[in-house]
């Protein structure tokens, strides 16, 4: 369209000759139709044209009569010369004549196909392409007429694809110059008023549009005629960028065309890549960047924060670390000073009653016993304190065959009652000896699947302690009650209790309770340990109430059968 725009008006006007031979001619043909004498004058006002457009005119105008006088090949020669040698001439509504001739020929053709038109079809194609023939709003029906007759038109494949590949590439032409159009020609005006800031060198570089964000158009606006390219550059970015990325990279680059800086490129050179548009557009190249600069600032930033992050949980990591290392050698340690309280203990536990047994034994074997019924008594003492040295005997034996995993029980159905009643009548002795009243309240019956000896150690280290921690009180209270499935028994002292923040630890191996109340008092620490140990091992469970000055109770659940 803005090469038609160009041409208008810039052919020399008609000479007095040519019009007056030219008007007798249409005169002849329009009003006389005598189309043989307007052929004539036709003729004659070649003669007289002075200009391109006169001849292209009158040729044309032959070609119109002799189609009248019915002589194919007289109009067929007339129209060709149009087409081929007058392609770029305009009529004087600015309409190229090689449109009419064109299809004057193609008309012709449809009613004689022996013609032959292809060589002007071909050279019509060429020009339109070459922009010798002006695009119009026609261009496009013409091209689609063109097409419909190729299947007869064209003999050969070559030639089919020859012409095929021409309509493709001028319909492109079309459709650039009817999305661009608008833009292209106001770009074109600023640039002549001299407004236009996107000028590169001699080129007006339009980029992008509203409507086609993705194309970048390139005018050469200097020429008589523009010429330009579109690239589109979301292809160029799907076709040859994105393809070359990795899959997981998100970044958005921005495509643009710029002039070629050379060597000295500023900015963030690694992050912008450059291609030159050779050999169309050496000047220029299209520049591939990162759309978000600061995005790199962002992702150092992220980076940063999650190093940093990693870094504080790397350290909290190790001084959680270094905090249980320390805390197992606390543990040690104290593990440690309760071991070898443990052996002065034992050593003290073990003397005591190996000295009386001692001191009594020789006195007996001295003789120095005259009554019998004293040298019993020193029998029964004897008697009652080994029996108690076998009981913390057992509890260390049992204790370490715990630890090396060896312990093992023989289980039957014991009778909780009789178990209890055994315990105690094994601690008579002491208990008659210390002054103790003994309360029971036993329901009759109850049974628990177990290890006879095992629990009745149980009950005797429960009693046990009950004597050593009762102080002055000494009442002790045994209950035993059925409980949902199970067999609830409560061991209860007035003693002196244990402070409430060593309650959880009594259990521990080697534990002794230190407070000034329970000082003096000997044991082991093992004591409740095998207690606990036992009552794990058959299902059971074990806890503990106490009020430090007024007493203790030890709760056994067991299951009952
Ligand atoms: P020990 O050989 O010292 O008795 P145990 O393991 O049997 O060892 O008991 C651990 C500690 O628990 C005892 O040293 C004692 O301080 C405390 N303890 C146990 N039973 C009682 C109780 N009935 N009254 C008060 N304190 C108790």
């Amino acid at each position: 369209a803005y090469h038609a725009e160009l041409k208008i008006g810039m052919e020399p006007a008609p000479g007095q000759a040519y019009l007056d031979a030219y008007t007798s001619a249409q005169r002849q043909e329009f009003q006389a139709k005598d189309y043989r004498k307007a052929a004539g004058l036709y003729s004659g006002s070649l003669v007289h044209a002075s200009s391109d457009h006169d001849s292209a005119r009158s040729l044309n105008a032959l070609g119109r009569v002799n189609r009248k006088m019915e002589d194919d090949t007289g109009s067929f020669h007339y129209y060709a010369k149009v087409v081929s040698d007058f392609a770029s001439v305009l009529d004087n509504n600015g309409f190229p004549y090689a449109y009419y001739a064109l299809s004057s020929l193609l008309t012709l053709y449809e009613s004689d196909q022996t013609l032959n038109i292809l060589p002007e079809v071909i050279s019509f194609l060429n020009n339109l392409q070459e922009g010798i023939v002006p695009l119009n709003n026609t261009t496009g029906d013409m091209l689609d007429r063109i097409s419909s007759l190729t299947g007869t038109l064209l003999k050969d494949s070559a030639c089919t694809r020859l012409v095929e590949n021409r309509i493709a590439s001028i319909d492109a032409t079309l459709s650039f110059i009817k999305n661009n159009g608008r833009l292209i020609r106001k770009s074109l005006e600023q640039w002549r008023s001299g407004q236009s800031q996107s000028r590169i060198v001699e080129y007006l570089v339009i980029q992008g549009t509203s409507s086609d964000p993705g194309t970048l158009v390139l005018i050469d606006p200097a020429r008589p005629n523009p010429t330009g390219c579109c690239l589109n550059l979301e292809s160029i970015w799907a076709d040859f960028i994105k393809s070359g990325l990795p899959d997981e990279s998100e970044f958005d680059y921005s495509i643009s065309l710029s002039k070629t800086e050379g060597e000295s490129r500023s900015g963030n050179v690694n992050l912008v890549h450059y291609a030159t548009l050779s050999p169309w557009f050496p000047e220029f190249e299209i520049r591939i960047g990162l759309q978000d600069e600061d995005m790199i600032d962002q992702f150092v930033k992220r980076r940063r924060w999650s190093y940093g992050i990693a870094l504080v949980l790397l350290l909290g990591a190790m001084l959680i670390g270094i905090l249980l290392i320390l805390r197992d050698i606390a543990r040690e340690k104290h593990l440690g000073r309760l071991r070898s309280d443990f052996v002065s203990n034992v050593t003290h536990e073990l003397k005591t009653p190996l000295t009386s047994i001692h001191l009594f034994t020789e006195s007996v074997y001295l003789d120095r016993v005259e009554k019998d019924s004293a040298k019993k008594e020193y029998l029964r003492i004897i008697l009652n304190e080994t029996e108690r040295l076998k009981r913390m005997i057992n509890n260390i034996l049992d204790f370490s065959k715990k630890e090396k995993g060896k312990l093992e029980y023989k289980y039957e159905n014991v009778d909780v009652t009789s178990l209890i009643q055994s315990a105690l009548t094994e601690l008579d002795y002491w208990l008659q000896e210390l002054n103790f009243t003994v309360q029971t309240d036993l329901s009759e019956g109850m049974q628990v699947p177990g290890d006879p000896d095992a629990l009745k150690q149980v009950v005797i280290n429960l009693l046990d302690n009950a004597m050593k921690f009762s102080g002055s009180k000494k009442e002790i209270n045994i209950r035993m009650t059925p409980e949902n499935g199970w067999v609830r028994i409560e061991f209860s002292d007035k003693g002196i209790g244990i402070p409430e923040d060593q309650l959880d630890h009594i259990f521990e191996k080697f534990y002794r309770v230190n407070h000034e109340l329970a000082e003096g008092i000997g044991g082991t620490g093992l004591g409740l340990t095998v207690v606990k140990e036992i009552i794990e091992d058959h299902g059971g469970k074990i806890y503990v109430e106490s009020v430090l000055e007024e007493g203790s109770t030890f709760i056994l659940l067991l299951k009952s059968i």
